[in-house]
C-alpha cells in the first residue's frame, strides 16, 4: 500500500460533500466564510477517518501473511477490522502449521527414498530422470539413460501409464554390468511435482544364480548317484540270469559292484560333509588348533596311497607355528582332500610336497599374517581355463581321469567352504605338464 493512500481515500470521501457545499455557496445558501470553515472540517474529518481505515486494513493484510505466523502487530481501531484480524491470524497460524507438517513429511519421504536399498528412479512425462536415490546412482551411475531404454522396462512403463496399475517386469540388463533385475513400475496419480512414474529396480542376480545353482546341484547329484546305481542294477540282473552258474564271472562282477557301491558311499559322505559345512559356514570356529600337527598327522596317514603310486612325500612343518582358530576335523578334511588329489593326479613315481609355515609377507597375497599350508605335486597339471571353476560342485577338469581314480568332483568344493568358514583364502596355481600347487592361507588367531 502506498503512503498516499490515506490522502487519496480522504479526497474520495470528501469530494462529493465538498462539491455540494460549494454549490450551496454559489446559490447563496451558505456564506463563503462558513464554506471555508466547513470545507476545512470536512477535509480534516475525512483525513482522520481514512487514516484509521487504511491503518486497520494494513493490520488485516499483515495478519494474513503466513510468515507473520499469526503474530499480532497492533490492535485495529474498528471492531469489524479487529474481528477480521483475529480470523486472519487464525488462518495464518493454521497455514504455518500445515507448511511445517508438509516440510516434515517431505523430509521423511526424502529420507525413505534415499535410504531404500533398492534403486528407485522417478521419471517425468518425457521419460527423463527427475529423481534417483543413492542406490540407483551406485548401481547404474552414468548408465541410467541406457538402462531406461531397455525394451522390457519401457513396455512396463507404457503399461503402468496406460492402465494406472503397478507393473512388474523381469529384465536382464547388460550395462553397466550384466545383472538380472525385477522392475516394479508405478504410475503416480496425481503426479508428484513433475514426476509421473516411479520405477524400483531390485537386483536379483544373486538369488537367481543361487536358484540355478541349487537346481543344477540336485540334477548333478542325482546324475552322479544314478550312474553307479544303474551299473549295480545291471550286474544284479546278470548275476541272477546269465551269470547264475558262472562263478568266475560272479567274482569279477561282485568286485565291480563293490567298487560302484564304494563310489556311491563316497559321494554320499561328501554330500553330507558339504551340507554340514554349509550349515556352520557363518560361525568362525572357537578352538585354538595347531595346524602343523594336523599336517604331520595327515601326511603320515597317506603312507599307503603314496607307496602304491611310488610317490615320494616331502613334509615340511615349521616348529612353533602360531595357533589358529579352527576346527580340527575340518582342517583334517582339507588336508585329506588336497593330499588325495595330489596323490591321485600327481605323477606316478613323482614327488608330493606338503608344508605348513608362517605366511610370508606378500604385496597382495597373503593378505595378513597367518599360516600357509601348501600341497604341491608334479603331475599333469590343470589347464588355466579350468582353474577358476575347480571349486564348483561336480566340476572336473579331466572328467575321465577323475572318474577313473574314484573322484566325486566335490573335494575342492568342500575345501573351499571349510576355508571360508575359517576366514581363510584358497589359491590354486597350476602349469600344464609341470604340476599343481594348492595354497591355503589361514589367519592367525586374534587376542
Ligand atoms: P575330484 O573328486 O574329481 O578329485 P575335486 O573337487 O577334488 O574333485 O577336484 C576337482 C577337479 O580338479 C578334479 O576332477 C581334477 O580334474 C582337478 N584337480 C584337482 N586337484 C588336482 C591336481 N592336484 N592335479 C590335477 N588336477 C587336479
Amino acid at each position: 500500500m502506498s503512503a498516499l493512500l490515506p490522502f487519496r481515500t480522504a479526497l474520495a470521501l470528501s469530494a462529493l460533500p465538498g462539491l455540494v457545499l460549494v454549490l450551496l455557496a454559489f446559490l447563496g445558501r451558505v456564506a463563503w466564510l462558513d464554506l471555508a470553515l466547513m470545507l476545512a472540517v470536512l477535509i480534516l474529518a475525512s483525513l482522520a477517518l481514512s487514516w484509521i481505515w487504511v491503518r486497520d486494513l494494513r493490520l488485516v493484510a499483515l495478519a494474513m501473511q503466513p510468515q507473520a505466523g499469526g503474530r499480532r502487530a497492533a490492535r485495529p481501531f474498528l471492531a469489524a477490522a479487529g474481528a477480521l484480524v483475529d480470523e486472519a491470524e487464525r488462518l495464518a497460524r493454521g497455514q504455518a502449521r500445515q507448511e511445517e507438517e508438509g516440510a516434515q513429511l517431505l523430509g521423511a519421504e526424502q529420507a525413505i527414498i534415499q535410504g531404500l536399498p533398492d534403486p528407485l528412479i522417478v521419471l517425468g512425462a518425457d521419460r527423463s530422470v527427475r529423481r534417483a536415490n543413492d542406490a540407483a546412482r551406485r548401481a547404474f551411475g552414468g548408465e541410467m539413460a541406457a538402462v531406461l531404454r531397455h525394451p522390457g522396462l519401457r513396455a512396463a512403463i507404457d503399461r503402468a501409464q496406460a492402465l494406472g496399475e503397478t507393473q512388474t517386469a523381469e529384465l536382464r540388463l547388460a550395462v553397466p554390468v550384466e545383472r538380472e533385475v525385477v522392475a516394479t513400475v508405478m504410475a503416480l496419480r496425481p503426479a508428484l511435482a513433475d514426476g509421473r512414474v516411479v520405477a524400483v529396480l531390485s537386483d536379483r542376480t544373486r538369488e537367481r544364480a543361487v536358484e540355478r545353482m541349487r537346481a543344477d546341484f540336485v540334477a548333478n547329484a542325482s546324475h552322479e548317484l544314478r550312474t553307479p546305481l544303474a551299473s549295480l542294477i545291471g550286474f544284479i540282473e546278470t548275476l541272477r540270469g546269465p551269470a547264475a552258474d558262472d562263478p568266475p564271472a560272479q567274482t569279477r562282477f561282485l568286485g565291480i559292484m563293490a567298487e560302484q557301491a564304494l563310489r556311491m558311499n563316497r559321494l554320499i559322505d561328501d554330500l553330507l560333509s558339504l551340507s554340514r559345512i554349509e550349515l556352520t559356514e557363518h560361525q568362525l570356529p572357537s578352538d585354538l588348533i595347531d595346524i602343523g600337527a594336523v599336517v604331520s598327522r595327515l601326511a603320515a596317514s597317506f603312507e599307503p596311497q603314496v607307496a602304491a603310486r611310488r610317490i615320494t612325500l616331502h613334509v615340511g612343518v615349521t616348529a612353533g607355528l602360531a595357533p589358529i582358530r579352527g576346527d580340527d576335523d575340518q582342517m583334517e578334511q582339507v588336508l585329506q582332500n588336497l593330499l588325495d588329489n595330489a596323490v591321485k593326479y600327481g605323477r606316478e613315481g613323482g614327488a608330493v610336497r606338503v608344508s605348513a609355515g608362517p605366511a610370508p609377507p606378500g604385496v597382495r597375497w597373503p593378505p595378513r599374517p597367518g599360516v600357509l599350508v601348501t600341497v604341491s605335486d608334479d603331475g599333469l597339471g590343470i589347464a588355466r581355463s579350468h582353474i577358476p571353476r575347480l571349486t564348483e560342485r561336480f566340476y572336473r577338469a579331466d572328467k575321465g581321469r577323475s572318474r577313473a581314480v574314484g573322484g566325486t568332483g566335490l573335494g575342492l568344493a568342500i575345501v573351499k567352504h571349510i576355508v571360508i568358514r575359517h576366514r581363510g583364502q584358497l589359491v590354486i596355481e597350476s602349469t600344464e605338464g609341470t604340476g599343481t600347487t594348492v595354497m591355503v592361507w589361514l589367519p592367525e588367531a586374534e587376542g
